[in-house]
């Protein structure tokens, strides 16, 4: 199995080509098909299997299909940690590096003032923890109305650290008919129940 046997263009192709990767990991071959499709996931996946790949490509590559004037988020991938945010953000930038599309990551703990002004230039993906982008939503600054993909990476995590309230607030802002992605290490009652929740019938990937 190659990268281009899983139906990717060409210009993620080339970033994939320089990042070296020779081949898709298990997930990446599982995940990405379904995800161009258009299904939705529930991944049980660890950390190191190239998950953030798995995501990232396939969301990337049906963002370019087509174009949104004026430019408003259409993909919003949510993290528990800032880390955990910045290192989706620089996939994203990395794997993304050759499409016309802008992401931006807000998380708290900075500048909040900085973060709506970079949104405020039109941004197609949003990478966020939950609380900061609860809160840049209550200032107006952040507007969900036109999202089509969600990813929730960690789930499990965000679970841990309380931010049931917060995934439930997000999924008030978005509309019914968007694709959901969601990753996580562990599959607990709550997160089965979370699934059953937010996704629609949902293709299972365990690596
Ligand atoms: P992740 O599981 O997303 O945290 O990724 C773990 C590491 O694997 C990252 O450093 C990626 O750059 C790397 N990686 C992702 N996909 C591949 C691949 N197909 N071949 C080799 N390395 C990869």
């Amino acid at each position: 199995m190659s990268f281009s046997d899983l139906g990717l263009r060409t210009e993620l192709l080339s970033a994939i080509a320089d990042q070296g990767y020779s081949s898709p990991t298990a997930i990446q071959t599982e995940a990405v098909p379904a995800i161009l499709a258009g299904r939705d996931i529930l991944a049980g996946a660890q950390t190191g299997t190239g998950k953030t790949a798995a995501f990232t490509l396939p969301v990337l590559q049906r963002l370019s299909q087509n174009e949104a004037s004026p430019r408003r988020i259409r993909a919003l991938m949510i993290t528990p940690t800032r880390e955990l945010a910045q290192q989706v953000a620089d996939s994203v930038r990395t794997y993304g590096k050759h499409l016309p599309l802008r992401s931006t990551v807000v998380y708290g703990g900075t500048n909040i003032g900085k973060q709506m002004k970079l949104l405020k230039d039109g941004v197609d993906i949003l990478i966020a923890t939950p609380g900061r982008l609860l809160d840049l939503v209550n200032r107006r600054a952040v507007d969900l109305s036109g999202v089509e993909s969600v990813v929730l990476d960690e789930a499990d995590r965000m679970l841990d650290m309380g931010f049931l309230p917060a995934i439930e607030q997000v999924f008030k802002l978005v509309p019914n008919d968007r694709q959901t992605l969601l990753f996580s290490a562990t599959f607990s009652a709550a997160i089965k129940k979370m699934s059953a929740r937010f996704l629609n019938k949902p293709e299972y990937i365990q690596v």
